[in-house]
């Protein structure tokens, strides 16, 4: 009965978050290096952060909660522009793209460029690199 890797986090706010809306769902799932990452954060990075491991039987189910969590959480931030709840992430498409991604590109494929997400509202077109801050959420609620 394996358990498959879902997502990462490099911080166990947002893992144990999703922890329990799996649970929540009735989906078995787990933390993986959960205190080492606690407990010394400078190896997230090494280790892949912290792990949210899902038996593959609910992996599908999992990962379209996880979608439908996402779209509803983004949905929670009007845009900053026209004010609709209408901010998706969408990958970034850069126009001119440097001289060292079109060689590493070419070299090793698209995969080798780093992809970055920005938020798009899909009422007006406003694009943002971060999400706008909402007054209701505490950063430090622990
Ligand atoms: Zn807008």
């Amino acid at each position: 009965m394996p358990f498959i890797l879902l997502e990462s986090y490099d911080n166990y706010m947002t893992a144990n978050m999703r922890l329990q809306q799996l649970e929540e769902e009735g989906i078995k799932a787990y933390l993986q290096d959960e205190d080492t990452v606690t407990i010394d954060p400078m190896r997230s990075n090494a280790i892949g952060g912290i792990k949210l491991m899902v038996h593959d039987e609910d992996l599908m189910r999992a990962k379209s909660l996880m979608a439908e969590l996402d779209a509803a959480y983004l949905k929670s931030f009007p845009c900053p522009k026209c004010g609709a709840p209408a901010l998706q992430s969408v990958v970034e498409t850069k126009k001119a793209i440097n001289w060292l991604s079109s060689i590493l590109s070419w070299a090793f494929g698209s995969y080798a460029v780093p992809v970055s997400y920005i938020y798009k509202c899909f009422e007006c077109g406003h694009e943002m690199k971060e999400l706008p801050t909402r007054p209701d959420i505490q950063e430090n609620s622990l």
